[in-house]
């Protein structure tokens, strides 16, 4: 499609890995623009992905005036009854630990600890992403996008971000997300997402 034609949104995030990831994803499908810095962080407060999703999306399209997409992830861990869920980022902040919300090295501590002696085979876990497109006339369009896998027992790898260390995708071959290139975004709850929230917006 001629570049003018596609559908154009402003990023809520400027998180350079999640910006790498989801334009990869949405290279040719859709026309990005950068997070503009004078927005100030919206508090992600919401109960849900979807509701912080949409937190996030409504303060970039209120500000711009122009159609927004944002994602909210959360990393849900079976033997944690879920946990830590939508509260991933302040995981260990919410416990006092870490230098901040989405210290990702106090939040990975944390989780093993939560962890410790719970045998492999019980360490099922699964990332989930809400992706939101919020429209100036408030409708909207909702993906959303999960990667099963287990938590390993120390990080590994150094590539990626937060829990990318310690989070091996059932598909992975053993590997951590951090223990993988390119090959992470077409199995990745965030590569699933995007590539189902640009399906729906080109037949939208
Ligand atoms: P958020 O979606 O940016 O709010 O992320 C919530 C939490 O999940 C943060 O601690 C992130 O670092 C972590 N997170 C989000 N996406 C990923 C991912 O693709 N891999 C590993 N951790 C992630």
């Amino acid at each position: 499609m001629r570049p003018e034609l596609l559908p154009r949104l402003v990023m809520a995030s400027a998180n350079p890995h999640k910006v790498e990831e989801i334009t990869l994803v949405l290279e040719g499908l859709v026309s990005l623009k950068a997070r503009p810095t004078d927005v100030p962080d919206v508090v992600e407060d919401g109960d849900t992905l979807e509701d912080n999703a949409r937190l996030k999306a409504v303060a970039i399209c209120e500000a711009t005036g122009s159609s927004a997409v944002a994602d909210d992830t959360g990393l849900e861990v079976d033997a944690l009854s879920g946990a830590p869920g939508v509260h991933s980022a302040r995981y260990a902040f919410a416990e006092g630990m870490g230098a901040g919300e989405g210290d990702s090295v106090a939040n990975i501590e944390r989780l093993l600890r939560e962890l410790a002696g719970v045998a492999p085979s019980r360490r099922t876990a699964r990332f989930r992403t809400v992706a939101l497109v919020r429209h100036p006339d408030g409708s909207e369009i909702i993906a959303t996008g999960t990667v099963e896998g287990r938590i390993a027992e120390q990080p590994l790898g150094d590539r990626g971000f937060g829990y990318d260390s310690v989070f091996m995708p059932v598909e992975g071959n053993g590997k951590t997300f951090a223990e993988m290139g390119d090959e992470k975004h077409s199995i990745s709850h965030r590569g699933r997402a995007f590539r189902d929230l640009a399906r729906r917006l080109n037949c939208s």
